[in-house]
């Protein structure tokens, strides 16, 4: 197991709603790292979203973002409520959010879509569908049709208007993150599927090309092509044939929901949004749950932790290439799971309902029976 070293520093962001209540579990978890000398972090706290609004009227302030540039890895938690709703839109607390994955240039949003055993009958498929699946959607983020020029609704000469967007990549777009999944694919099952819709759309060709080229760099993994509404179909129909899925931000967005509910719940889904690498192969990232601030239940010991505990886990593997630590996580969750442990979004004939807390002392006191 790697042992500790202390210049890993991490920005920890626990946010509104339940955020601070879910992020609190995850430091317990930082602490017992460091207090078994498993890994040790530089960690600091930050305000965002709501709570910033509140403590300095921005929901990022410039001292918070340079700190979470100056990070290897942001863990954030959840942003937004009621309260703020009625605020400009610069000052909504979502803003905090899409600035900092703006100023990071965070370019590959991955979401694993992971079925844990005792959940497998929480999925919309068929227990033999997903039990035991593992794939990562990898989504460019910062490009495509989403961005593209021009845009926009027009009004032609005869009086009838017309919407227009364009998806348009450069090649050192597509090229960075198709590295990025390489690089993912070299940590997991290695093989590699590029999406696109090169039949209809010369863009599509473009990452195809660009995806041959990449691969040459990566002859360990295997290289494979499908078109987007073949993939989405593959997705329910047989989901456990792919390892790394990467595609371009419009299909990402559509795959990556699609394949979230293969899972079952929004508590348990975590993410992670990479920006490029630097020469020592180091990229800055940051690390969330897919659910939101969940203002219904904020505040009452009631959300499930493990989507943003199975995040740090993520940022162990991804950030800190910290893959045994991150499987003493993720096992721990397993365990937590099979004994029958649930939080109310998950709960299930024959198992026990628990608090935020609770759930947090058990993946503990599993962490502590193998660490
Ligand atoms: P939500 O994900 O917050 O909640 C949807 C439903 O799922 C709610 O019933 C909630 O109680 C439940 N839920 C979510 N996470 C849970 C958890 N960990 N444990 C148990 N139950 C959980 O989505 P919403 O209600 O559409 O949005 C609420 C607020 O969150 C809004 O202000 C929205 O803008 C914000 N939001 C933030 C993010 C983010 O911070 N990345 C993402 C989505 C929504």
């Amino acid at each position: 197991m790697n042992r500790s070293r202390a210049n890993r520093k991490v920005l920890v962001l626990p946010g509104d709603g339940i955020g601070p209540e879910i992020m609190r579990e995850v430091m317990r978890v930082f602490e017992f790292f460091d207090r078994r000398n498993i890994a040790r972090f530089d960690v600091g706290e930050g305000l965002v979203g709501g709570a910033a609004y509140e403590a300095s009227g921005t929901p990022l302030t410039d001292d918070t973002l340079a700190e979470a540039m100056a990070s290897d890895a942001v863990l954030f938690g959840s942003v937004g409520g009621p309260k703020w709703e009625a605020l400009p839109f610069e000052l909504r607390p979502e803003r905090g959010l899409l600035r900092l994955r703006k100023e990071m240039d965070l370019f590959a949003n991955l979401r694993p879509a992971v079925v844990f055993d005792a959940l497998a009958d929480a999925s919309a498929l068929k227990r033999d569908l997903v039990a035991g699946l593992d794939l990562m959607i990898v989504r460019e983020l910062t490009g495509g049709i989403y961005f593209g020029e021009p845009r926009g609704v027009e009004t032609m000469p005869d009086g009838t208007r017309r919407g227009i967007n364009t998806e348009v990549y450069t090649e050192a777009e597509i090229e960075r993150v198709l590295r990025a999944g390489f690089d993912l694919a070299m940590k997991r099952q290695r093989r590699l599927c590029e999406v696109d819709k090169a039949n209809v759309m010369e863009s599509g060709g473009l990452w195809r090309e660009v995806a041959e080229r990449v691969h040459a760099d990566y002859p360990q993994v295997e290289l494979s092509f499908m078109y987007a509404d073949n993939c989405a179909m593959q997705l329910v129909r047989n989901p456990k044939q792919f390892d790394v899925i990467v595609t371009s931000n419009l299909f990402g967005d559509i795959l990556s929901d699609c394949a979230a509910m293969l899972t079952g719940s929004l508590g348990m889904l975590p993410s992670a949004s990479l920006g490029a690498a630097d020469a020592s192969g180091r990229r800055k990232a940051l690390y969330e749950p897919v659910h939101g601030s969940a203002p219904d239940i904020a505040g009452k010991n009631l959300a499930n932790p493990l989507a943003c505990i199975l995040s740090f886990a993520m940022m162990l593997r991804y950030s800190f290439d910290l893959a045994n630590e991150a499987s003493l996580v993720e096992d721990a969750v397993r365990r937590a799971l099979a004994a029958g442990v649930r939080t109310a979004d998950i709960l299930s004939p024959n198992t026990a309902r628990v608090s935020t807390r609770v759930m947090g002392d058990t993946i503990l006191r599993e962490l502590e029976k193998v660490a």
